[in-house]
């Protein structure tokens, strides 16, 4: 039946889709491998492709390719599908506003879905206080906006991130981006005025033990590398990832992230969390801030926002956010209509479906499974996340040491078997899960068991 719809132009995703892991040629398949050879020939190799399945469909849990195949979605894209991919209320929410109108520019004649996302963001981001928002297109592009907003408040340039950050891949968002490899090489000279402490890393922190070093010690750890290298005095924003997503998902040991933000307070530093990855009930609260009640003066939300529909946003303190003047931010596309309209129906639904709720059980079952197989497998070094955002972290037996290799292996071996799975690390050695949240408990069993038979066939 799925092999009908590789040659139906309009195949329906949604989560009416049969929910099935089903391979009926190997993969990539032979349609997925003919895309894949026009792809070389009209797209730049810069642009690469995990997994170069070409997708007629998607929806629930799976992902439906050009040959018929159904693979288990445990990538929801990069964390931006969290309600699931063709939700149908994103998808009629989508439709109505195509037909009403696709485009005005909010800064030429203005729509009140923007002001409709504007007001909920201030609502249900961290903090009670007064809020203002701005939407635009991308991650980076609200990182960067997130930076000018803080220079044009404190009237300071320094920017501090951290080790292992990722932010973007946009001049200035490469610049507070930790990792060389792919995202940096050959791209500067970058950003100026951008300083990188030391993240809080638990597993290595503490060589394996996790008992290193604690919150506040790191804490004061990375304080020290701001207050001798930048100076308070100078520094506009810190620019922070509460738990690391493309650098290995990576959480900080509790009471980092609260020290880091009440000296930022004491100091005038506008502390800005990059919940691009994070937010919108991926960890099991609505943003991982509110794990620890941290309050952030600044919140920039993207990837989980709008269904799939590109958007991004910075909300926080009306102060901070009102410092610049009239006219001093926006752009072409920012908060664009139809993606407004998804985005409100991306917050209908998880708070009509239940979805922190759904994201802390999908991250008790994944991690308690994991958990035991790291007790039986000592190349699982850590394994770490919270809500549905779980990530392996794989070394060499009884070290630190990361093993890429073996992460390359088993992430190839899950592709071919028909898991969407990724990697991230800045050694490339961490296996990551961001299931949608509407994928069934049966698949996601049915992929912890894939990965379980592939680590024990590589021993
Ligand atoms: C993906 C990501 C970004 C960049 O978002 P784009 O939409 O790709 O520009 C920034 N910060 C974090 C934490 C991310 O995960």
């Amino acid at each position: 039946m799925t092999a009908d719809l590789a040659t139906t132009p309009t195949a329906v995703g949604g989560p009416d889709l049969p929910q099935e892991r089903r391979l009926v040629t190997e993969v990539p398949g032979p349609r997925s491998r003919e895309l894949a050879a026009r792809k070389e020939a009209a797209v730049t190799r810069a642009v690469g492709t995990m997994l170069p399945v070409y997708t007629v469909a998607a929806g629930g849990g799976v992902i439906v390719d050009v040959d018929g195949n159904s693979l288990i979605d445990l990538g929801s894209g990069i964390a931006v599908t969290t309600v699931g991919n063709s939700n149908p209320r994103v998808a009629a929410a989508v439709a109505a506003q195509a037909a009403a109108f696709t485009h005005t520019c909010f800064m030429i004649t203005p729509y009140d879905g923007y002001v409709e996302v504007a007001e909920a963001l201030n609502r249900l981001t961290p903090g009670d206080h007064e809020k203002r928002t701005a939407l635009f297109n991308s991650g980076a592009e609200a990182v960067e906006n997130a930076v000018k907003i803080a220079r044009s408040h404190t009237g300071r340039q320094a920017v501090v991130a951290f080790d292992h950050g990722y932010h973007g891949r946009t001049n200035l968002t490469m610049a507070l981006t930790a990792k060389n490899m792919p995202y940096k090489h050959g791209f500067g000279p970058f950003a100026p005025e951008v300083y990188r402490a030391p993240m809080s890393y638990p597993f290595r922190d503490g060589a394996g033990g996790g008992q290193g070093v604690d919150g506040p010690t790191a804490a004061r750890r990375a304080i020290e590398v701001i207050e001798k290298q930048v100076g308070a005095p100078n520094l506009a924003a810190v620019v922070i990832e509460p738990i690391q997503g493309e650098g290995g998902f990576v959480v900080p040991a509790p009471g980092f992230l609260p020290a880091l933000a009440d000296w930022c307070r004491a100091h005038g530093v506008v502390f800005v969390a990059d919940e691009v990855q994070t937010g919108f009930a991926r960890t099991g609260d609505l943003f991982a801030c509110e794990h620890e009640g941290v309050v952030p003066d600044l919140i920039v939300t993207a990837k989980g926002i709008a269904g799939g529909l590109p958007l991004a946003a910075v909300t926080g303190r009306a102060e901070i956010m009102d410092a610049p003047h009239a006219g001093g931010l926006g752009g072409t596309y920012g908060g664009n209509p139809i993606a407004c309209a998804a985005a409100l129906a991306v917050l209908e639904t998880i708070e009509a479906d239940g979805l922190v709720e759904r994201a802390r059980a999908i991250g008790e079952l994944v991690t308690a499974r994991l958990t035991a197989l790291q007790e039986q497998d000592a190349r699982i070094g850590d394994v770490r996340g919270r809500g549905a955002m779980i990530a392996v972290e794989l070394v060499r037996p009884g070290t630190i040491e990361p093993d890429a290799a073996l992460t390359a292996q088993v992430a190839a071996a899950a592709h071919a078997q028909g898991l969407v799975v990724l990697t991230c690390g800045t050694f490339g050695n961490v296996l990551r899960l961001l299931p949608p949240l509407s994928i069934p408990d049966h698949l996601l069993t049915e992929a912890l068991d894939v990965l379980a038979g592939i680590l024990e066939a590589t021993r």
